[in-house]
């Protein structure tokens, strides 16, 4: 880790500024070697040009020389300064680019080693140029994720902030964006810093008893133990069950969009995306192929998969997109099931409603702008007869909802009726997707499915990240082995081992305990430059 490493850390496409990032002990004698200060610079034509003597005849002193040489060794920059100047091959004496040159000292730099960041023109041309001539100058190329990584490896921040810068890097709406700046800031180190805490305090305890049997007594500590266990289990699951919520969060909701042809599927689409990207046509059955969108509705990300309207496939193309709009709703987060209210209900119609059953859905009754022909009420007795599981007198047993952690909040089932009451689970909300009417109510009943509300009031660690949610488990299995063995009354020692495995599992989740295997994999993740 000690050599110097250097990347290009904006993105390789010509814009405006393009940053060089070279980080490491040679950071600065990189730079003095391929750098002319903007003065030196200016000199050094003048001198060409013969107008030094110019300068001298203005009376400038020595003090100034003096001056000018500070600017020229970028060794004795002030941290955090910006300056002007030229990038130059130090082979050819060829001038590369105009820059502006930053500099961050050990350790106050995001890698925590001495940092040098070029602010070139974003060609990518010239910041090729300009990263060949440091790496010959005394920097190698960078690996993937190599900055962050020596972020972490110089204790800057945990494994947790590492992974969340990438997520921040990756956010693509603002859920996930927010949820991705809590854990930057430390929210899941924290919580994982805190339960640690206690199980180490348990360790311990039992270490020095077993060590001064004369002096400490565990007569009754296994069940203060016991008791002490089961909060800290609840910690962890309820840690673990906002991963249902991170995960749709990081990902987005997988929508897909269902109904039979005409119902107006792309119209509802055109009108989320707010462009008319689907093809829409009267013709029935031309939705052909299969769209993914990826559309952000209050600050919620949704990937909506736009299938062939569901009916008596005619051709051999059709066919392929009724297969999958199946297959898609069975994978999806959530099903739109779209409904034409100017028509009467038909057998395609309750195809369609079976295809939701188990499933989180919300039926739309769209063309509300027109005559009615299906009412809602219709609508709410076909859902209830297609979908509605038999729930049985009070047994609480559910074969699909819930099972998925935090896709939605499940159902209750009625504890009289013998069918479920799907009013919960596939709500109906009437809209025009011509006149763009309904899709707020959309937008909050999505919401409300999906997501608690504490990511908007910041209150919540979300764990966003399927590694931390495993470690997690692994961790609440550990404890759980402590209670059994509470339980059969076996000697403290026993309990050590698998309250050090919890201890562990959740160290490998901000990046204690890990090896270099796994470090090594999740950084060459990440993009390079970072
Ligand atoms: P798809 O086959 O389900 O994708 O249906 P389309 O989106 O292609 O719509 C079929 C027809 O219904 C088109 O002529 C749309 O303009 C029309 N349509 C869609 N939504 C509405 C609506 O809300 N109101 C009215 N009046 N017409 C609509």
């Amino acid at each position: 880790m000690n050599d110097t490493i250097a990347a290009i850390a904006s993105g390789m496409t010509a814009s405006g500024i393009g940053i060089i990032r070279i980080s490491g002990p040679e950071a600065f004698a990189v730079l003095k070697r391929i750098f002319l200060p903007g003065r030196a610079a200016d000199r050094e034509e003048g001198e060409e040009s013969g107008q030094e003597t110019g300068r001298k005849a203005r009376g400038e002193t020595g003090g100034e020389n003096d001056r000018e040489v500070r600017r020229a060794d970028p060794s004795v920059y002030r941290a955090n300064t910006i300056h002007y100047g030229r990038i130059r091959d130090p082979g050819t004496g060829e001038i590369i680019d105009e820059c502006l040159v930053m500099v961050m000292r050990a350790p106050r730099s995001y890698t925590t080693e001495d940092t040098v960041e070029i602010n070139s023109h974003g060609g990518p041309y010239v910041m090729r140029r300009i990263l060949e001539t440091v790496t010959r100058s005394g920097a190698r190329p960078a690996e993937p994720g190599e900055f962050t990584k020596r972020a972490y490896l110089g204790g800057r921040i945990d494994l947790s902030e590492a992974e969340a810068v990438m997520d921040v890097i990756s956010a693509s709406s603002d859920d996930a964006l927010k949820a991705s700046l809590m854990q930057l800031s430390g929210s899941v180190r924290n919580r994982i810093g805190e339960i640690r805490g206690k199980i180490m305090n348990e360790l311990a305890y039992i270490e020095a008893a077993l060590d001064d049997p004369e002096h400490m007594d565990l007569t009754g500590y296994p069940e203060e133990l016991r008791e002490k266990l089961i909060r800290v289990m609840e910690e962890i699951e309820g840690l673990s069950s906002t991963f249902g919520e991170g995960r749709i969060i990081r990902e987005g909701i997988l929508t897909v969009i269902i109904g039979k042809p005409n119902a107006g599927k792309s119209s509802l689409l055109n009108a989320l995306t707010g462009e008319d990207r689907a093809i829409v046509t009267e013709i029935e059955g031309t939705t052909r192929d299969i769209l993914e969108e990826k559309i952000r509705i209050g600050g919620m990300l949704l990937r909506i998969i736009d299938t062939a309207g569901i009916r008596d496939a005619r051709d051999q193309i059709e066919r392929i997109g009724i297969g999958r709009a199946r297959e898609y709703a069975g994978q999806a987060d959530l099903i739109l099931a779209v409904f034409d209210s100017a028509s009467a209900l038909d057998e395609n119609d309750r195809e369609i409603l079976r295809l939701i059953r188990g499933k989180q859905a919300i039926v739309l009754l769209n063309k509300s702008d027109l005559p009615v022909s299906l009412r809602e009420e219709e609508l709410r007795r076909a859902i209830d007869e297609e979908t509605g599981e038999e729930t049985g007198a009070g047994t609480g047993a559910e074969p699909d909802a819930g099972t998925e952690p935090g896709t939605g909040q499940g159902t209750e089932p009625g504890a009289k009726d013998t069918r479920e009451d799907t009013r919960e689970r596939v709500p109906i909300i009437r809209i025009s997707a011509r006149e763009m009417t309904g899709l707020r109510e959309l937008e909050s009943v999505i919401r409300n499915k999906f997501f608690s509300g504490n990511l908007r009031f910041g209150e919540e660690t979300l764990i966003t990240n399927v590694r931390h949610f495993n470690a997690l488990k692994r961790a609440g299995e550990s404890l759980r082995l402590v209670s059994g063995s509470i339980e059969q009354g076996l000697p403290e020692d026993f309990f050590s081992i698998d309250l050090m495995d919890a201890y562990s599992a959740l160290g490998e989740i901000i990046g204690e305990e890990v090896d270099d295997d796994l470090i090594n994999t999740i950084f060459s993740q990440f993009c390079m430059g970072k």
